[in-house]
């Protein structure tokens, strides 16, 4: 197949463009598309011949179920039995925007969509190039990230050609995504409200609108022995190539823990790579150190996060060390993402 990338600007947008693109997505083909989390790879969620091709596509076990994307809230009641209270109230506040929702879906989903389950994932995007096209593709789109499975999620559309030219339609690019991290996930089908994946809207946020909401056990910690509520939730995403192993504590421990780890593996002659901050980066010697930002900036840490992780693997690191990232808000979203890409392998010092 001949993937076509075409560059949108999202200022002014293509109408002529996103029509072609929207009639891909009717007629059961693939589109990727810019929101602003990560790139998503779309196709008719209604059409189970469509969420099939995503599957194929992406190379992605068929029962981790994928999102739903809309723009409009009217057009929410037909995907869902009925829409929570809880929802209306989480829609007025952060939607357009990062946040998921778990529902009831209704008999209009077909469950090729949902991995099987009785429940749907619903988001609106605030990406203009994103909410456009949606509408144009008849207004629910399907979309998990555009990486092939077990790939870092893109942040720039370069990336959505390395994994899946020639094996979708059409790619729309829109530049560097705005956040660089996937959605907030939070299961509204249990009482109180779980978040099954941290994002830009953080729990704090959250909290703020439902009164109570719990984090799901295994975000932070080993899932080995708890069963995951989200399908995702038990594969190991996001893995770079090379052996990720993050490092926290105090700043002068870890990096004198990191050298003599990097030290170790030039013995071994290992090709050796550091994830550290603008504040560190003088005081590692590695193959490949790369900073994803301030330390103090955890937005930009977020952004560079999967760009960094690529580029890992691009340099043919065997050995990679990361910095930690504690504390609350988006900061849980990058060590959820950090610790999935380590296999949960973590070192206090
Ligand atoms: P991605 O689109 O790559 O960000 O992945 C979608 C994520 O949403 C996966 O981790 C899924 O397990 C999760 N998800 C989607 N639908 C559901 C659902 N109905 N229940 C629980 N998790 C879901
Ligand atoms: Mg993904």
């Amino acid at each position: 197949m001949n993937t076509k990338v075409v560059r949108i600007d999202e200022q002014h947008i293509d109408e002529a463009l996103i029509g072609e693109a929207g009639r891909i997505i009717r007629e059961g083909g693939l589109v990727a598309f810019p929101t602003e989390t990560v790139y998503g790879l779309g196709g008719d969620a209604l059409n189970p011949a469509s969420s099939k091709k995503i599957y194929e596509a992406k190379g992605r076990p068929s029962d981790n179920p994928l999102i739903v994307h809309i723009a409009r809230m009217e057009d929410l009641p037909a995907l869902v039995r009925k829409v929570p209270e809880t929802a209306k109230r989480l829609a007025a506040a952060f939607w357009p925007g990062p946040l998921t929702m778990i529902m009831e879906k209704s008999e209009a989903v077909p469950r090729e969509t949902t991995g099987g389950l009785a429940t749907v994932a619903v988001r609106m995007p605030s990406h203009p190039i994103a909410l456009t096209f949606i509408e144009a593709a008849g207004g629910y789109v399907a979309a998990p990230s555009a990486n092939r499975s077990g790939r870092p999620s893109p942040t720039v559309a370069d990336y959505v050609v390395e994994d899946l030219d020639g094996r979708i339609e059409m790619i729309l690019d829109g530049g560097d995504v705005e956040l660089g991290l996937e959605s907030t996930i939070v299961d509204l089908t249990v009482e109180p409200p779980v978040i099954l994946r941290p994002g830009f809207v953080t729990e704090e946020e959250l909290a703020g609108v439902l009164g109570q909401v719990e984090q799901d056990a295994t975000l932070f910690s080993d899932d080995s022995g708890q069963a995951p509520k989200a399908p995702g939730m038990k594969y190991r995403h996001y893995a770079p190539k090379g052996e990720l192993t993050i490092v926290r504590g105090a700043v002068p421990a870890v990096t004198d823990y990191i050298n003599a780890g990097l030290a170790e593996g030039r013995k071994n002659n290992k090709r050796t790579g550091v994830i550290a901050t603008d504040e560190t980066m003088g005081t590692y010697r590695a193959d490949v150190l790369r900073s994803v930002g301030k330390r103090t900036d955890v937005n930009a840490v977020a952004r560079g996060l999967y760009r960094i992780l690529r580029e890992f693997d691009d340099e043919g690191v065997e050995l990679i060390y990361s910095e930690s990232f504690d504390g609350n808000g988006v900061s849980q979203a990058v060590m959820n993402r950090l610790l999935k890409a380590a296999g949960h392998k973590m070192i206090d010092v």
